[in-house]
């Protein structure tokens, strides 16, 4: 008879799992890129570790944090849902942000199953539905997920590599999620395998290498080196490299207006 093992998580504190490489390109080559605290973000909560340490890779340049919260710390972080995060908070004035993101997204592909991944207050699957895309979307907020089928979305709560089975997307959306995610190569990769032929993967994040961001450095005013839920920090060249290696071939690049110094990418699977 097998004893079941204990399990770690129930009771390991909240902490960070070291990158032992750098998260996109495995160099063991990375350096310190400066440290900063964030027990003043409005999501932080006592016992997540009190600081971020950011590293860059020496070999592609990209810029992380030392580590990514073990199941103890996600479960103290995912505790409570920022009241702007939950489905249908401020629908109608996000219906007008959502709308120009929308119509540039219809002008590649006009119809389709449009798959969100981390749905947030949901207000991006409501207006595609508006344009007549099917929608389905993802969200690690179980609250959150049933609150999306109280409107009568179809929503899971299960990361993007759980998806199994035949089931294809003609647009999969990652707005503001690939930076929160450990390893985002992993994430594309399971994008690419559930998009159809021709999909669209949808991409925003801010982008490190904007002047703006440069401008609020020397000032001491850029939020991201404190931004509780970040892994990463890319540049437009190194976010394209990615989608490169993983087959997506980048069409349009665009400022994001929801979100400070962001960038909106629509690129096509080949
Ligand atoms: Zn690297």
């Amino acid at each position: 008879m097998n004893t079941p093992e204990p399990k770690a998580a129930a009771t390991e504190p909240p902490a960070r799992i070291l990158y032992p490489s750098c998260p996109l390109c495995e160099s063991r080559r990375h350096e310190a890129a400066g440290q900063f605290d964030c027990t003043g973000h409005a999501l932080y909560k006592p016992g997540l570790p009190t600081h971020m340490t950011w590293r860059r890779c020496e070999d592609c340049h990209h810029v992380f944090t030392d580590g990514y919260f073990n199941e103890s710390a996600l479960e103290l972080l995912f505790s409570d849902t920022n009241p702007n995060q939950q489905p249908g908070a401020g629908a109608e004035q996000n219906r007008w942000t959502w709308a120009k993101v929308v119509a540039k997204v219809a002008g590649y592909k006009r119809e389709g199953l449009w798959m969100d991944v981390g749905f947030g207050n949901g207000s991006l699957l409501f207006t595609a539905d508006e344009w007549g895309f099917g929608t389905n979307g993802l969200d690690l907020r179980r609250t959150s997920v049933e609150q999306m089928r109280t409107y009568g979305f179809d929503a899971e709560c299960a990361p993007l590599g759980d998806l199994e089975g035949p089931r294809r997307f003609d647009i999969i959306s990652m707005f503001d999620a690939l930076e929160h995610m450990p390893f985002p190569g992993q994430e594309l990769r399971h994008a690419h395998r559930l998009l159809a032929k021709d999909g669209l993967l949808v991409l925003s994040m801010p982008n490190s290498d904007c002047t703006p961001w440069k401008i609020m450095d020397t000032q001491g005013l850029n939020p991201y080196w404190a931004e509780l839920e970040h892994y990463h920090n890319f540049s437009r060249r190194r976010l394209y490299s990615l989608l490169e290696q993983h087959d997506f071939l980048p069409m349009e690049y665009g400022v994001s207006d929801r979100y400070r110094l962001s960038m909106e990418v629509i690129a096509r699977k080949v």
